[in-house]
């Protein structure tokens, strides 16, 4: 198949493209499924954290809990952020031990609580002073880190609406929850998904050495500084790289916070992003008013969810024709099921194979089977 498209000199690099390629030719596996490169999850995992001082590297599992992807993560011995009952379950059976797990969901429901607490959890984030009760009462005594609200900007998934209070707020609550018998352990944040503006981690960090020098005058002293995820992935655009992010995180970091402090990173879509390749097939194309149609096999259900919330693919197809302006659909008869509009591409003919690179995060792990169209299965490679 030829590249029709410029994709990152990172990904050709790795080495990826070529073991992609040579899945699809000698597999007689039926399209659609997602190919996992295992090298590049590990190049990425052993990449981050490197920039940080005293950091742990806690992967997000809602960005992709298949597991022979955890299998793989828990043997290059990271740890895991999870928020559910359902991925601690899949590194319990793992064996993956209670210290390499932190959970960084400010609201959890009763039941993980239950589960998280008697498997051996002992840091849980809040944001609230219910929360602050829920974890007392299920989890006495355990480190709790304050969940910091911090600008979102220049990140394709902001965040931080949902969840994360200001710093009075913060303060009050730390004070809270060690009055409960809690252990206030530390601060995190997080900057948006798909963050792409690196000064976002250094107005976080700034906001969080000034809510850790307000609680350190209250009488409680932190150990941990917990900077969440946030780091991009090349979808369509040169974004920052993690060598940066992490060279003005650390800067930051140390040029307030005590030398022996325990920074936490819980990175997601960069672990797992650029390692995943979606092989699709065109099933259609109509030319509908002034737009053309491109119809495939996996849509916004079975796995572009994100394109919904501004996400822009690169696709690849193995034709030479001439390139047209693309509207590109999913197969189902959702009128909700578009995927992206003003896609150039070359005309591929119907059944022809076409490619969605980057898609290794937040796409298997949102599909549903929605109008009975199957959720692509993953595939290591
Ligand atoms: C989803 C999530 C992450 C991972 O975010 P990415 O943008 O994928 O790196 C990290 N921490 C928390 C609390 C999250 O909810």
């Amino acid at each position: 198949m030829e590249r029709t498209v410029e994709t990152t000199p990172e990904f050709i690099n790795s080495g990826t493209w070529n073991k992609v390629l040579n899945y699809i030719a000698l597999s007689d596996e039926a399209p659609p499924y997602l190919l996992m490169d295992r090298d590049l999850v590990a190049k990425k995992v052993s990449l981050i954290g490197k920039g940080i001082r005293n950091s742990k590297t806690y992967y997000a599992v809602k960005a992709n809990p298949d597991k022979e992807v955890l299998k793989l993560m828990n043997s290059l011995e990271t740890g895991f952020e999870i928020a559910s009952e359902g991925e601690l379950q899949i590194l319990a059976a793992l064996g993956v031990g209670p210290e390499r797990i932190i959970t960084s969901n400010p609201v959890k429901t009763f039941k993980f609580l239950e589960q998280a607490v008697d498997y051996g959890l002992r840091y849980f984030a809040f944001d609230s002073a219910v929360e602050v009760d829920k974890l007392a009462r299920y989890a006495p005594g355990s480190n709790v880190y304050i969940r910091l609200s911090v600008p979102n900007e220049g990140s394709e998934w902001p965040l931080s609406k949902k969840f994360g209070v200001e710093t009075d707020e913060a303060a009050a609550l730390l004070v809270y929850a060690k009055e409960k018998g809690l252990n206030p352990a530390g601060i995190t944040f997080h900057v948006g998904s798909q963050c792409n503006n690196v000064y976002n981690w250094n107005i976080a960090v700034d906001k969080a050495w000034e809510l850790w020098e307000i609680v350190g005058q209250q009488g409680i002293t932190l150990s941990m500084l917990n900077i969440g995820g946030g780091y991009p992935i090349r979808y369509t655009k040169k974004v920052a790289d993690i060598e940066t992010i992490e060279k003005k995180a650390d800067k930051a970091i140390y040029q307030k916070f005590p030398k022996d402090i325990e920074v936490f990173i819980e990175p997601g879509r960069a672990v797992v992003g650029d390692a995943g390749v979606f092989v699709s097939t065109v099933i259609g194309k109509a030319r509908r008013g002034d737009e053309n149609w491109l119809y495939i096999d996996v849509g916004v259900f079975n796995g572009l969810m994100e394109s919904i919330g501004g996400i822009k693919y690169t696709y690849v197809v193995g034709s030479r024709s001439d390139e047209k302006i693309w509207t590109i659909a999913g197969p189902s008869c959702d009128s909700f099921d578009v995927i992206d509009r003003g896609v150039e591409l070359p005309e591929p003919e119907i059944g022809n194979r076409i490619l969605i690179l980057s898609s290794g995060a937040y796409t298997i792990s949102y599909a549903s089977e929605f109008n009975g169209f199957s959720i692509p299965k993953t595939i290591l490679i």
